[in-house]
């Protein structure tokens, strides 16, 4: 793929994503899920790595902003 064809893929990607972004979550422990509608009420989440997981699977990540709820 040509560098011209990426960068254009790219922005418009992420504008896309920025305009229609949607975090779906199932975590219902934390303080901002809604779990009647099964998503994230952020405007967006810190995702970050788990230190020493090389699994290649979806457990290497994380949800940073994650908060428990407290009743
Ligand atoms: S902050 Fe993270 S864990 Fe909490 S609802 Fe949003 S995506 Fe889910």
């Amino acid at each position: 793929m040509s560098k011209i064809k990426k960068f254009i893929l790219l922005f418009f990607g992420r504008y896309k994503m920025e305009k229609n972004q949607e975090i779906k979550c199932s975590v219902t422990s934390c303080k901002y899920n809604n779990s009647e509608k099964g998503k994230c009420i952020l405007e967006s989440i810190q995702v970050e790595p788990i230190m020493e997981c090389e699994t290649m699977q979806p457990d290497e990540s994380m949800c940073a902003s994650y908060e428990y709820v407290e009743d």
